[in-house]
């Protein structure tokens, strides 16, 4: 019985350590060329997700590219008033600790026998048993996940839901190597996340493992189309900052000199989702892990949720190896009750996010009562 899952993201990869920790094959068809292909981004906050490293086996290899120190936090509101801090002991617990995407999926990968994952085969479409790549090769499957993140091709086999704008476009700008280029920057930022959140625009900084400082500033209410009417010229970084500066009227100079500090690397992404609580009948040869299944607003859930989608699938499938169909029942079954839950509470947050007196509201989430 062949298991070929499309895309080495988290939630495929962490079903093909489970499959291979229970003795059981399986193939990783993806789409780029290698691991070190594409830049893998900046941290993840893993909580739940932990659960399914243990059931990976890798928990502790886990906590050593763990950075605790990462769950530090500050909340500030434009006029540079300082609402929140919160830094992390020592000895804290690895509750919700920050890892490097990077790092975090290299673990998966080195953990996998060779071959299980083929890079560059990207998938075109697949039906009846059959995957077709876009090189015109093809392969079988008796079981088929799409493990292909946000833009899924394999998802239209089960559903035809899209993910669609929610109002809020992102640019993407970071400060390379910030202890040494700019610690007074890198003092005020800390070791974690620093938030400035004001009426319709945030400005998120964090740490990444690598002393890059990045930084996404979130413009909400915002229409699908904002990128090309915003006049921000990504063809030319410096004046794509400058731009950026004049966007934040009002805020203090600390907050735009951090965009000033700037590299060139100016990338504009807009925030899609699927429908909360998406389900879709089940089919005896296909089912989706991750953002394919569950694209959620970026607040913190969607990598653990794809991480445990694919250890839960994984072990569904263990249990009942000569029965694909009654595994995949199972394993949506619990899938669609627990990111369902999940989208539920992003759409909360991101709802708060959104709203007018942003930074008074999470301050409340954070600190309840
Ligand atoms: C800015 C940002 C910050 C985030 N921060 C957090 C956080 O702190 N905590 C958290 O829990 N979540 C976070 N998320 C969400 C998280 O990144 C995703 O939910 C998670 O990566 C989903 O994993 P996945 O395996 O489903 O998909 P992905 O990680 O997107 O992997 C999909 C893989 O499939 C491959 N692929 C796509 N199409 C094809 C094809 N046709 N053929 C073959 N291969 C294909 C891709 O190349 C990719 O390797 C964040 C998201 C964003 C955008």
């Amino acid at each position: 019985m062949t298991i070929a899952i499309v895309g080495a993201g988290l939630g495929g990869l962490a079903l093909a350590r489970v499959l291979h920790l229970n003795g059981m094959d399986s193939v990783v068809y993806e789409r780029e060329t290698s691991r070190g292909a594409r830049g893998q981004g900046g941290m993840l906050d893993i909580h739940s997700g932990q659960r399914a490293l243990r059931e990976a086996g890798l928990i502790d290899r886990f906590h050593a590219i763990a950075r605790g120190e990462g769950q530090d936090m500050r909340l500030l509101q434009p006029d540079g008033t300082l609402l929140f801090q919160e830094d992390t002991p020592d000895d804290a617990p690895l509750e919700r600790p920050e890892v490097d995407r990077a790092d975090l999926r290299d673990l998966l990968l080195d953990s996998l026998p060779e071959g299980v994952v083929r890079w560059g085969h990207a998938c075109a479409s697949a039906d009846n048993g059959l995957l077709r790549f876009a090189d015109g090769g093809s392969a079988p499957y008796d079981l088929l996940v799409g493990a292909d993140g946000a833009r899924s091709r394999v998802r239209a086999l089960l559903t035809d839901a899209r993910p669609t704008h929610i109002g809020q476009n992102v640019v993407e700008i970071g400060i390379p190597d910030i202890d040494r280029t700019h610690p007074g920057l890198a003092a005020m930022v800390g070791r974690g996340s620093y938030w400035v959140l004001g009426d319709g625009l945030s400005l998120a900084a964090q740490r990444n493992g690598d002393g890059r400082v990045r930084i996404g500033l979130s413009f909400y209410n915002t229409a699908e189309d904002w990128f090309a009417t915003s006049e921000i010229p990504f063809d030319d970084p410096a004046a794509a900052r400058a731009r950026l500066i004049e966007l934040l009227p009002g805020w203090d100079p600390r907050f735009t000199a951090l965009i000033a500090a700037c590299d060139d690397t100016v990338v504009p992404r807009s925030i899609t989702t699927l429908p909360v609580g998406l389900t879709w009948p089940s089919a005896p040869d296909v089912t989706l892990v991750g953002d394919a299944a569950h694209l959620m607003p970026p607040v913190g859930e969607g990598a653990n949720m794809a991480l445990l989608d694919g250890a839960l699938l994984g072990r569904a499938l263990a249990t009942h190896p000569d029965d694909f169909p009654t595994a995949v029942k199972d394993y949506e079954r619990e899938m669609f009750a627990r990111t369902g839950a999940a989208a539920r509470m992003s759409a909360d947050l991101q709802e708060l996010l959104m709203s007018p007196d942003a930074a008074q509201h999470m301050l409340a989430f954070f600190r309840p009562g």
